[in-house]
């Protein structure tokens, strides 16, 4: 930490601010400048209150120069996180990227999710996507199948041998999705519910958390430590568009630079979706492509039997067809790009 005095401190004010860092354990080191006294402070932030020195007279500033999340920080560990799943499918570090595909939303029509489910299997992908608990901007749009859309997941995953992954929305209904579910995830709207990160931190399964519309990547990773620091480790990073000014050609603005920031400063996974990035299915291969070149771990895609009747994001999945025709190439893409190389390590 570093604490920039005001030109005009006093002595006594210098060695008030030296006091209370020494008292609280800090190492501390003063260097004097001709207009400024800087303090620089090395020691166990939790310890303190930065507002307290703040507000300590004659204290212009405080910096702090590590990063406020200590679990999901690079430096946490030596390695980064590789999550294993019981059938030996594997995310994160130097691994293959994986891709997980599916509805947007679990439908009455189970035959549907089981076509793209036998597709997914076909085209080499690890995990079924699709949501029993949707989270609708409106209360007038369908809500989701609840635990019939679990079920359906699980009869999907028994014939074809898919990891499943489903939205959770609230902590009541951890203990039900988690009894079905291979990855719990976390959507955008909830990704700073503080009640539910803390719940998923007891949670025995991997849990996927989506970047929030408005959220910096510090938040993000922040997020993320939440669930970390309640006991679960297990955390799937996923960039999924945030908000900017433009949004007459793209649903949201696909932040593909967070992917090798998150890859700098943390050792968790981290994947892209570039159906709910975008919200247009023209949009996907390429935006996936890049995700894929700037080292995301994995890709979602949203793929529908027929989109044009989807319950919800018919507009930006993909039919069947088309899914298998993009994941030919982004199959041939991920085969081409070294994952050893350390660029983004
Ligand atoms: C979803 O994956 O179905 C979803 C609702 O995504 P997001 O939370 O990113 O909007
Ligand atoms: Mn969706």
């Amino acid at each position: 930490m570093i604490v920039v005095m005001e030109p005009r401190a006093t002595e006594a004010q210098i060695s008030k601010v030296e006091e209370y860092l020494i008292s609280h354990g800090f190492k501390i080191n003063l260097n004097r400048g001709e207009v400024l006294t800087v303090i620089a402070a090395i020691g166990d932030k939790r310890l303190i209150n930065g507002h307290a020195i703040s507000s300590l007279e004659g204290v212009h500033d405080v910096k702090f120069v590590q990063e406020p999340y200590k679990l999901a920080a690079k430096q946490a560990q030596d390695h980064d996180t590789v999550i294993t799943f019981p059938n030996g499918v594997k995310i994160g570090g130097l691994e293959k990227p994986v891709l997980m595909v599916g509805p947007c939303s679990v439908e009455q029509e189970y035959e549907g999710l089981l076509k793209v489910a036998i597709a997914a299997k076909e085209m080499g992908c690890d995990f079924l996507r699709g949501g029993a608990f949707k989270p609708r901007t409106s209360p007038y749009d369908f809500q989701g199948l609840e635990e019939k859309g679990l079920q359906y997941l699980a009869r999907a995953r028994e014939a074809t041998g898919l990891l499943v992954v489903t939205e959770v929305m609230d902590t009541v209904d951890i203990p039900l999705v988690e009894k079905y579910a291979d990855v719990l995830q976390v959507g955008a709207r909830n990704m700073q519910n503080f009640k539910l990160l803390k719940a998923l931190g007891q949670c025995k399964k991997p849990v996927m958390l989506k970047r929030g519309g408005a959220a910096s990547i510090r938040e993000f990773l922040l997020a993320a430590e939440h669930i970390m620091y309640h006991g679960n480790p297990n955390v799937i990073l996923c960039e999924r568009g945030i908000k900017s000014f433009d949004d007459s050609f793209t649903r949201n603005t696909l932040d593909i630079s967070a992917v090798p920031v998150i890859r700098k400063y943390s050792h968790l996974p981290i994947i892209v979706d570039p159906s709910h990035g975008t919200g247009k299915r023209y949009l996907i291969e390429p935006m996936g492509k890049a995700a894929l070149i700037a080292g995301a771990h994995g890709l979602m895609m949203e793929v529908h039997h027929d989109p044009d009747h989807a319950s919800s994001d018919g507009a930006q999945s993909l039919t069947i067809e088309q899914f298998k025709e993009v994941t030919r190439r982004l199959n041939k893409l991920i085969g081409r790009i070294d994952y050893d190389n350390k660029m983004n390590s």
